[in-house]
């Protein structure tokens, strides 16, 4: 946490967000396991107080609605303790509460979860990832909704499904409808290009073009996993949130988020 505190810093970051992954039921090797939660914390405002006078430190955490459950009855309670989160769905479903499939795994575990737990059925296994993310934004309302359309990380060339196919663009606009209802901001993600290539923005120009229509919030996050990414592609995205009509972000600044102008 120290290593990318100093690199924002560096940077010329103002303002910097932890978002790690909140614990999982069965723990995961991206999630944090429920004993290092405190000691994030405590890590957390050891750095806020050390670097107060070169940069504004914000705790979070990525929180996963899980398919049938929502947030787990442990992550609810660490709600008070955040200054703002992100909620994002990463898991198709489970079986037996054993083994979880992911949206973001490799497309052989993917396809197996569309088959085991969809019968194979890519549509519908696509709406109800959609429809877990209506589910969080209308019972949770995050501050973010996190890499809204992930579930594309495994679709390079339409592999699993064609993503200019209406019933798909009908369960994106139904999602964003429910997104705008409650307030939640969109972010664009950029971690996805670094790591996996273009294809990877999240959200696709589309979704953005969508976002735009319904007037939606949006913000800009690098989703870094290391010092490299932390302000990956922000130019370009700046750029195309311009091109888009957008002509700025939401950002948080002393616990309320506010309208920052870009460009
Ligand atoms: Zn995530």
């Amino acid at each position: 946490m120290e290593e990318m505190v100093i690199s924002a810093i560096t940077k010329g970051f103002n303002i910097l967000g932890f978002t790690s992954h909140a614990p999982f039921p069965n723990e995961e090797s991206w999630t944090m396991n429920p004993e290092s939660v405190d000691l994030y914390f405590h890590e957390f405002y050891r750095l806020k107080e050390k670097y107060f006078n070169d940069i504004t430190l914000y705790v979070g955490l990525e929180i996963d609605y899980i398919p049938g459950i929502g947030f787990t009855d442990e992550n609810k309670k660490l709600l008070p303790r955040l200054d703002y989160y992100i909620g994002s769905v990463h898991s198709l479903g489970t079986v037996d509460g054993n083994k979880y499939y992911f949206v973001d795994d490799t497309p052989e575990s993917f396809s197996e979860g569309i088959s085991i737990l969809f019968e194979n059925n890519v549509q519908k296994a696509v709406e109800t990832y959609y429809k877990n993310i209506m589910s969080l934004a209308e019972i949770y309302k995050p501050d973010i909704i996190g890499h809204i359309d992930i579930i594309k990380k495994n679709n390079k060339n339409n592999k699993f499904f064609n993503e200019n196919d209406d019933w798909y663009i009908n369960a994106v606009q139904k999602c964003l409808k429910i997104i705008k209802e409650n307030d939640c901001i969109v972010e664009l993600n950029t971690g996805g290009i670094i790591r996996y290539g273009k294809e990877c923005m999240y959200p696709s120009d589309l979704i953005l073009k969508e976002c735009k229509k319904n007037n939606i919030k949006v913000t800009v996050n690098s989703d870094a996993h290391s010092v490299d990414g932390m302000n990956y592609h922000f130019d370009e995205v700046e750029k195309l949130l311009l091109e888009t009509g957008y002509n700025y972000i939401y950002i948080l600044s002393n616990g309320n988020w506010i309208k920052k102008e870009i460009g």
